[in-house]
C-alpha cells in the first residue's frame, strides 16, 4: 500500500486546533463536524483522527479500535440529528469523495452525512 499523506490538509489542521470547526461531536478516535459550505439542512463530516488519506486506506490500514469508532460515531451523528429512519427520521446519504475520479477535495478520510431534505436521485 503507498498512500502519501499530506499533513498540511485543512482537516489536519482543524485536528490539530490550528484553524477552528462547529464541532458536532468527538469521540476518541473521532471528530464530527458541520461542512463549511453545507448542500443540505444536515452535512456533516466525520473523520478519523488517525492521518487516513481516503476511505480504502483507512478500511486497509486502520485499528479495530478505530474502525469500530468511527462507525459508531455515524450512528450517533444519525441520532442526533434525527435523520435515521429507525429512529422516526426520514433518513440520509453518506458518501465519501476518493481520490482524482471521486473529485476528493480534502485529502483526509471524511465521511460526508446529509440529510435534511430529499437528496433526489445521485446517479441515473
Ligand atoms: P470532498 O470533496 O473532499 O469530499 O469535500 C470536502 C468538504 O470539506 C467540502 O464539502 C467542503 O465544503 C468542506 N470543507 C473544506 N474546507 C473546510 C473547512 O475549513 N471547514 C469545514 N468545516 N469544512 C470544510
Amino acid at each position: 500500500m503507498t498512500y502519501s499523506y499530506d499533513d498540511q490538509n485543512i482537516f489536519a489542521k482543524i485536528l490539530r486546533g490550528e484553524i477552528p470547526n462547529n464541532t458536532v461531536l468527538e469521540t476518541e478516535h473521532c471528530l464530527a463536524f458541520n461542512d463549511i459550505e453545507p448542500q443540505a439542512p444536515v452535512h456533516v463530516l466525520i473523520i478519523p483522527k488517525g492521518p487516513y488519506v481516503c476511505y480504502d486506506h483507512f478500511a486497509n490500514a486502520a485499528s479495530e479500535a478505530e474502525i469500530v469508532d468511527f462507525t459508531r460515531t455515524i450512528g450517533e451523528i444519525c441520532r442526533l440529528m434525527d435523520i435515521g429512519p429507525g429512529m422516526g427520521g426520514n433518513g440520509y446519504r453518506a458518501i465519501a469523495n476518493t481520490g482524482k475520479d471521486g473529485v476528493q477535495e480534502v485529502p483526509h478520510f471524511h465521511m460526508h452525512i446529509l440529510g435534511g431534505r430529499d437528496l433526489g436521485r445521485m446517479l441515473r
